[in-house]
């Protein structure tokens, strides 16, 4: 166990910053809450909740509207299981208050904001106290030294900067841990490369998708990946399937990280993979999480897939009561090899709005990545065009090969078309156009991909 003095002000806090488990295999920066007790943890979460709860009914007109609604009060929750008795937030309650009304304190006492891009209708605005920063900091903090940060890393971050949660969030966590920061945001891939060379960094953080995009400039620019210090990428912002992470893995190369988050809630650092790799960890001593049937609204037990709702329970400026993320998961409990005790949630397997059905059938995006991910002649890059003729829905599904694969002869090529057919047809029971298209083809993504068009809501 190190021990590092940290000066704030004129204030010396003692902090432990590092507890290593199982022959210091894995590093925890927070080790009192990340692997708290379970008995003690759930009731300080209790505690938290009743707070948040009577702050929320005394000072958002809108919590108290929609308690009374649903005939229930603060005192009404005795247990953490009484929180299924309390209605849920949705996206378009933060729109409806926008800019300001779902606040629960005064503007003088928020120092940040940010918001949504607003593409798909009112943008939706998110705030922040000093407080909520320091623990969205602590957040990230734990999310990357769980994926190997420490203060000799050169963190180098792609993620948006402004009013996108993704580049200042894992700045000020990066910061927190003492390390490096290469602030270097999306865009102009090329200077990205040389700059990850001649600065050494070591963690990636940025999308998924770009990531992959760094990878193939890497690949253009004839630089060969033992030429980079790379080691970690922390990766998130969009669902990405097992497929991606071992291409990534594989190409960059790095121990690719998932991480979760969502403005909404806090932006990144809701939850986080360790190096078990095994689902990531939710700081539950800042949200209580259950999973929930997206139809019924009933809660589900654990190890059930469902859709994730989110109660804060130490945010100051914007708490959120059950607010339904619409993204697809499953949660355990269950201690992980880390020694962390913390609530671990799947890998997101897609958003409820990103769920296309198709002639009746239920289809996620990444359910299609993961199998054109298994085929070797085709590159990890793709596009689903759904339409519709008369009333027949059609799926299209775009993805590039490699370039060997077109200077070879067609019926190669008509071979693999049959092949992916085959594979989209027996794991998801619909059958797609195939269109193998050469590389380059389908437009890079600097930050989230377009991974479908959907014409049938244009
Ligand atoms: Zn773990």
């Amino acid at each position: 166990m190190s021990i590092k003095v940290k000066i704030v002000g004129d204030v010396v806090h003692l902090l432990v910053i590092k507890c290593c488990f199982k022959g210091g295999e894995y590093t925890l920066w927070n080790q009192r809450y990340e692997a708290m007790e379970r008995g003690q943890l759930e009731q300080l979460q209790f505690l938290r909740l009743k707070q948040t709860l009577e702050r929320v009914y005394q000072l958002v007109p809108h919590y108290r509207k929609s308690f009374q609604q649903a005939g229930v009060e603060p005192g009404d929750v005795r247990t953490l299981n009484d929180l299924s008795k309390l209605p849920f937030t949705v996206k378009n309650d933060l729109r409806d208050n926008y800019p300001y009304e779902l606040f629960a304190t005064h503007l003088s006492e928020i120092v940040r904001v940010h918001s949504s891009s607003g593409t798909t209708g009112i943008p939706t605005v998110v705030g922040y106290t000093r407080s909520d920063l320091e623990v969205w900091s602590e957040l990230m903090a734990r999310t990357l030294t769980a994926a190997g940060g420490n203060q000799d890393s050169v963190i180098h971050i792609a993620y948006g900067y402004g009013l996108f949660t993704g580049g200042l969030g894992v700045h000020y966590g990066a910061e927190k841990i003492g390390a490096t920061v290469v602030p270097i945001s999306g865009g102009q891939s090329k200077r990205q490369v040389r700059m990850m060379k001649d600065l050494g960094t070591t963690l990636l953080a940025c999308t998924p998708s770009y990531a992959l995009l760094l990878a193939e400039t890497m690949e253009e620019m004839g630089i060969k990946p033992g030429e980079l210090r790379l080691s970690s990428g922390v990766l998130g912002a969009e669902p990405w399937s097992e497929g991606m992470r071992k291409v990534l893995e594989e190409r960059l190369p790095i121990k690719a990280y998932d991480i979760y988050g969502l403005s909404e809630v806090i932006g990144p650092g809701v939850s986080f993979e360790c190096s078990a790799q095994d689902g990531l960890h939710l700081s539950e001593d800042h949200f209580i999480a259950e999973v929930i049937d997206p139809t019924t609204e009933e809660v589900l037990p654990d190890g059930s897939t469902g859709e994730l709702a989110i109660t804060t329970i130490s945010k100051e400026a914007l708490p959120v009561i059950r607010y339904r993320t619409r993204d697809i998961t499953t949660l355990t409990r269950e201690q992980c090899s880390c020694g962390r005790t913390i609530a671990r949630m799947s890998k997101i397997s897609g958003r409820t709005d990103d769920m296309l059905i198709i002639r009746g059938v239920n289809v996620f995006p990444s359910q299609i990545e993961s199998i054109l991910l298994e085929i070797a002649e085709t590159e990890p890059h793709y596009l689903l065009v759904v339409d519709r003729h008369g009333s027949l829905d059609t799926l299209e599904v775009w993805v590039e090969v490699s370039e060997d694969m077109f200077s070879d002869k067609i019926r190669g090529l008509e071979e693999l078309e049959r092949f992916i057919f085959d594979e989209i047809n027996n794991v998801l029971g619909i059958s797609a156009k195939i269109r193998l298209v050469e590389p380059k083809t389908i437009e890079r993504s600097q930050g989230k991909a377009q991974r479908v068009i959907d014409k049938r809501q244009m």
